[in-house]
């Protein structure tokens, strides 16, 4: 079975992960694109998702690579045109937008599928066997980057819905909410927003298991890294096992010994699964890593740091 399918916002990681992974599964077949700048050159592209639906050309299904904050808007126009859905990460800039996105999908019978592209990793599942069951007291996430690497020239991250170094660390987070056998919860929070930003550049989480139990659990996330690029998570059990997934959740190393070293394959198994929820009629909409991430911005302390420039000026 060969599902048509559109790539909506043509950028950065449109280009990197879904177009050359649709081109590979024969199950999808791209047949056009949706970017106010970018075209593709073997199928037709439109300004708009307006302009694609009124061509009449047949599609069953999109995938939304845009910024957050315009999601739910275009989620909407492409359900209401009959289209089955798949959104990147972060899934909306806010809960209640994500779950009325999720009703419209139900409203309209349409697949939606909020992608979590971290998640899809063998040394993830790995570690959560190794969980299951144990009781876990010590976590410490550490994602730090350098955002001038990752992110060039993308203004919009910094505006509000851009989340700033939230992109990122929710990438931990849908991690951490894969792999934990029992529920945590934010119980503090810092964010340290640029002035002349309006989203973090630096974030600092301390948890507490649901139970109320004692544990150690905290996240740090920093976009002004230079140098080593740090995607770490460690984790500790209370009968003593010590668990290191590094480099973004691909090497997996248990009491210092090396269990597992992943390849990355992270967007292959996203379409392999979308291919699956289509054929099954069946959305997926776990949403509880941008819940994390808004509960980290309700309870914050914002501080206020210096002016982040792109580019710095030489004298
Ligand atoms: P990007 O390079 O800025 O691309 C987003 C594209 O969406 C733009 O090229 C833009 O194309 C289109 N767009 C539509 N409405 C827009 C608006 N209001 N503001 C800005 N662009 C708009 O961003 P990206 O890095 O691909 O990230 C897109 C999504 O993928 C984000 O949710 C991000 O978290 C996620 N993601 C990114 C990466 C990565 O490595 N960058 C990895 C995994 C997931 P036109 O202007 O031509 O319409």
């Amino acid at each position: 079975m060969t599902f048509r399918i559109a790539v909506v916002g043509i950028g950065k990681i449109a280009l990197d992960q879904h177009l050359p992974c649709i081109a590979k599964n024969k199950n999808f077949k791209l047949v056009a694109g949706v970017s106010r700048h970018a075209k593709l050159d073997d199928v037709p592209c439109f300004e708009t998702l307006a302009d694609l639906i009124k061509s009449k050309i047949k599609i069953d299904a999109v995938a939304l690579c845009t910024p957050p904050s315009v999601r739910l808007q275009v989620a909407r126009e492409a359900l209401d045109a009959g289209y089955h859905v798949l959104i990147e990460k972060p899934p909306t800039p806010t809960i209640g937008e994500m779950v009325a996105m999720i009703d419209f999908a139900k409203k309209k019978k349409r697949v939606l599928y909020a992608t979590w592209h971290s998640r899809y990793n063998k040394s993830v599942d790995e570690t959560k066997k190794r969980l299951k069951g144990k009781h876990v007291n010590f976590m410490r996430v550490t994602w730090k980057e350098d955002v001038k690497k990752w992110h060039p020239g993308q203004e919009w991250i910094a505006q509000p819905g851009g989340f700033g170094v939230f992109d990122p660390g929710i990438n931990a987070l849908s991690i951490v909410t894969k792999i934990l056998p029992e529920p945590i919860y934010v119980e503090s929070s810092r964010i340290e927003v640029p002035e002349n930003w309006a989203t973090p550049i630096g974030v600092d989480i301390t948890f507490k298991r649901g139970d109320g139990k004692p544990a150690d659990m905290t996240a740090a996330f920093d976009w002004r890294q230079s140098g080593e690029q740090i995607w770490d998570i460690e984790l500790a059990t209370a009968d003593g096992i010590k668990l290191k997934l590094s480099k973004g959740g691909t090497v997996l190393h248990i009491n210092g010994k090396l269990i597992m070293e992943a390849p990355m394959e992270e967007y292959e198994m996203i379409y392999k699964k979308f291919a699956k929820l289509l054929k099954a009629k069946k959305s997926e909409t776990d949403y509880s890593p941008l819940q994390m991430e808004c509960d980290a911005f309700m309870l914050a302390k914002p501080v206020v740091v210096a002016p982040f420039k792109w580019i710095e000026l030489i004298h």
